[in-house]
């Protein structure tokens, strides 16, 4: 099996859900906690709750492993994506509330970070450029759309509750001012779900690299809180809510792509 599946749509659309992966290498898991065995920090269900993009002709991009082999939306370097803030880095050591990801001794060191950088995270976006590239190829400008999702109480993380949802575009440098304008106004345009935009997330490392509007790339990120389509303490997919939301994200990408157009 592939480190990734990715189905090649025939929009301007590629969809990228780098933290749904799910699945650990026997070698990592035989080191990591009990705690972390639960995969607690996993951006749960995206594939599902975006499985309707393919409808409107998006590429969908979907990782097989968990963020805590390797964070697909960290910098290769390891570099801070809030400086001064307290967030969870390439090869993560503590889960999002605060429990130790490994065991005694088990935490990758500097070498072995840099083999999975090179196992796990290269060939993710290796596949999320050439995909790019192979959409650019057709259509002058493309949406890359970055979903993620997070409990909407994580103290360590950030303080209060999130809004339902955190839209993200580097402060407006991922994108253009057109397709930005374009997607807060699906979201001014519906009085279901509290949202912010470039708030506590402004859009992680694939937002921030890829997104490059002159170049015809326009990156958004779209941080959901959790309890919009599931619940938070068992993980499980809620269906009715999901639906719901699902309307909006539906209208969300129809926008965006009548942007890029
Ligand atoms: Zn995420």
């Amino acid at each position: 099996m592939s480190d990734f599946s990715l189905h090649r749509g025939s929009a301007p659309l590629l969809v990228s859900l780098p933290h749904n992966g799910i699945e650990l290498p026997s070698a990592i898991a035989a080191t990591l906690t009990p705690a972390a065995l639960r995969v607690p920090d996993t951006d749960w269900h995206m594939a599902h709750l975006y499985g309707f993009a393919v409808e409107l002709g998006a590429s969908v991009l979907v990782p097989r492993w968990s963020r805590y082999v390797v964070d697909l939306n960290r910098p290769p370097d390891g570099a801070a994506l809030y400086p001064g803030r307290t967030e969870t880095g390439l090869c993560p050591t503590e889960t999002f509330a605060g429990e130790a990801i490994y065991q005694a001794g088990g935490a990758p060191g500097v070498f072995a970070t840099a083999q999975r950088r090179a196992r796990y995270w290269q060939p993710y976006h290796d596949a999320l450029r050439d995909e790019l590239t192979r959409l650019r190829a057709q259509f002058p400008r493309v949406l890359l759309w970055e979903g993620h999702s997070i409990r909407g109480r994580v103290p360590r993380l950030f303080a209060g509750e999130l809004p339902d949802l955190n839209l993200g575009s580097a402060d407006g440098l991922s994108c253009d001012a057109r397709v930005q304008r374009a997607i807060d106004h699906a979201l001014a345009a519906q009085h279901d779900y509290s949202y912010v935009i470039n708030g506590r997330f402004k859009g992680g490392y694939i937002t921030r690299h890829y997104g490059q509007p002159q170049q015809g790339v326009h990156a958004l990120q779209l941080e959901l809180a959790q309890r919009t389509y599931m619940d938070e303490d068992s993980f499980a997919w809620d269906g009715a809510r999901a639906t719901r939301l699902q309307g909006l994200l539906r209208a969300l990408l129809q926008a965006g792509l009548m942007a890029v157009g």
